[in-house]
C-alpha cells in the first residue's frame, strides 16, 4: 500500500499536483480510496482544475482551511467523475460557515443551501465534514447542494455544454417521477422522504444514496439506480472502476 502511494506521489510531482490532496482524500473520501491508481490520478487532476475554478468565501469571518476546499471540491469531482463536464460556470462561489444557520423569516436551521438569486452555495463546514466522516448514512450536504448546482447550471446554461445529457435525463426522470409519487403516497423505501418535495430534491437525495448506500439502492430500486448510473456514467458498486463509458471521460 505504502509503495503504491509513493508511486502516486511520483506521478503527481511530474504533474505538479500538491501532495496534500492525497492526504485529505485518503482521510475523507471513501469514493476516492476505492479507485484504482489510474483513476486516482484522473481524480486528482480534475480536483486541481475544480479547485482553481471555485471561489471560496467566508462572509462571517470563519477561517477557511485548505482541507475544507479540497473536500468540497472533491464532492464535485465525485458527482461528475463520469461526465465530460465537471466545472461549474455560474454557481462557483462557495461560502463556508462555522455552523448551521437560518435566514430571516425561516423557522428552521439549514446545513447548506444554494441561493439561485445571489448564485452562491452556502455550506456549514462541520456538516460537510460529518457528511464525509459518516460514509454510509446517505447524508452528505456537499454532494446534496452541488447536485442542485448541476441542475441549475443546466437549466440556465447553454445547450452545448450541459452536465447531464437531455436524453439520459429524460430516461432517469421517468423513473424519478414514479419514485416521487411513491414517496408522496407514503410508499417510500430507501430514499429519504425529503426527496418527495420535488424533482430537484429527489435528484440530490438519490445521488447521496447512490454513493453512500450503493448496494442497497441497486438491489431495492434497480430501475432508478440503473437510469441514475447511465445519467452520471458511473456505477459506484464497481468500486475501483466505477466509470461505465470511458469514451466520455477519456479515462
Ligand atoms: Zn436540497
Amino acid at each position: 500500500m505504502k509503495q503504491k502511494i509513493l508511486q502516486l506521489f511520483f506521478k503527481l510531482k511530474k504533474k505538479e499536483i500538491p501532495e496534500e490532496y492525497i492526504y485529505e482524500l485518503e482521510n475523507y473520501s471513501a469514493y476516492y480510496k476505492r479507485l484504482n491508481d489510474d483513476l486516482k490520478l484522473a481524480f486528482l487532476e480534475r480536483l486541481q482544475i475544480v479547485l482553481h475554478s471555485l471561489n471560496f468565501t467566508s462572509e462571517t469571518g470563519f477561517k477557511i482551511e485548505e482541507r475544507m476546499k479540497i473536500i468540497i471540491a472533491a464532492a464535485l469531482v465525485q458527482i461528475t467523475f463520469g461526465l465530460r463536464k465537471f466545472v461549474l460556470n455560474t454557481y462557483n462561489t462557495i461560502d463556508i460557515v462555522a455552523n448551521k444557520y437560518t435566514y430571516e423569516g425561516l423557522n428552521f436551521f439549514m446545513t447548506g443551501d444554494l441561493n439561485t438569486y445571489e448564485e452562491i452555495i452556502t455550506l456549514s463546514w462541520p456538516h460537510v465534514e460529518f457528511g464525509f466522516t459518516v460514509k454510509d448514512d446517505a447524508l452528505n450536504v456537499a454532494i446534496h447542494e452541488l447536485c442542485h448546482a448541476l441542475i441549475f447550471e443546466d437549466i440556465h446554461g447553454s445547450l452545448w455544454s450541459q452536465f447531464l445529457e437531455t436524453k439520459k435525463y429524460k430516461a432517469y426522470e421517468y423513473e424519478g417521477v414514479k419514485k416521487l409519487n411513491a414517496i408522496r403516497q407514503g410508499e417510500n423505501k430507501l430514499l429519504r422522504d425529503y426527496g418527495g418535495e420535488n424533482m430537484i430534491e429527489l435528484f440530490s437525495v438519490a445521488v447521496e444514496t447512490f454513493f453512500e448506500q450503493s448496494e442497497a439502492f441497486k438491489n431495492q430500486l434497480p430501475e432508478l439506480y440503473k437510469q441514475l448510473s447511465v445519467l452520471l456514467n458511473q456505477d459506484p458498486t464497481q468500486k475501483e472502476n466505477p466509470i461505465l463509458d470511458n469514451s466520455i471521460t477519456g479515462y
